[in-house]
């Protein structure tokens, strides 16, 4: 059978970890984050590694030409000789003309461009009501609040707006929220940002009946259970 490539997109906050957690344990594929594995090049001292680096902490994109090398070597790993889950990637027109032409070179293409669609609004709300207890447990003020307090806090000295706080009722934990989590401004621009890079290649992969939208506001398993439809439909 042929091997099963997906790109899987979605806003921050649609559920992209958990569905490709979902994927890969569901087809046997492994879930390949090209943001991860720059990271975990951090650990390397030679000097494509450092000027990866370089690169992810002035915030910018790496070159298509190393990223599609990473990707290359990433997909020739005996664990994704059945497919993968490409997450962050491909994330320019260039990338993804790269990734056509070398899954076509091995005798493969793409199955499906999987979209989480979510509604923005919603996006938002995931990301800036979320805290995290200290056991991981994930609590969202907005949609699963219960056992957890929240109230605003005002700054001391009033030079900022009132900070929002969670605590755990039952032991009166406080719970924790990300930096990039608690900053209105931050979600915005990450969500900006994402519909900059990613519509361009939704209308180029639309163009070629990839593109298949799940709808990501229902629950993870509903969500699951809707990806594995698509793809069985878009193997045949
Ligand atoms: P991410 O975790 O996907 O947000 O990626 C973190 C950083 O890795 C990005 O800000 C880029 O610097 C780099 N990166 C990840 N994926 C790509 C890609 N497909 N093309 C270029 N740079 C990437």
């Amino acid at each position: 059978m042929a091997g099963l490539y997906i790109i899987l997109m979605g806003v921050q906050g649609s559920g992209k970890g958990v569905q490709a957690d979902f994927m890969r344990d569901h087809y046997g594929i492994p879930h390949v984050s090209t943001g991860d594995l720059f990271r975990a090049m951090k650990m390397r001292t030679d000097p494509l590694a450092q000027q990866i680096q370089e690169i992810m902490e002035s915030g910018q994109l790496v070159s298509d030409e190393i990223t599609n090398q990473v990707v290359r070597e990433r997909l020739e790993q005996p664990d994704a000789k059945n497919g993968a889950i490409l997450d962050g990637y491909p994330r320019s027109l260039g990338q993804a003309q790269w990734l056509e032409n070398y899954l076509q070179s091995r005798g493969e293409r793409l199955t499906a461009v999987l979209l989480l669609d979510l509604d923005l609004y919603q996006a938002f709300r995931r990301a800036f009501g979320r805290v995290t207890c200290s056991s991981g447990e994930s609590y969202n003020i907005y949609s699963n609040s219960d056992g957890i307090e929240w109230a605003f806090v005002e700054d001391p000295n009033k030079q900022f707006p009132p900070r929002l706080e969670a605590t755990l009722k039952a032991t009166g934990e406080k719970l924790i929220r990300r930096a990039d989590d608690a900053s209105a401004h931050a979600i915005v621009q990450r969500i900006d940002t994402y519909l900059h890079t990613t519509q361009p290649l939704i209308d180029y992969f639309e163009g070629k009946g990839l593109v298949q939208r799940v709808d990501a506001s229902k629950p993870i398993e509903g969500v699951s259970c809707e990806i594995k439809r698509v793809i069985n439909q878009m193997r045949k």
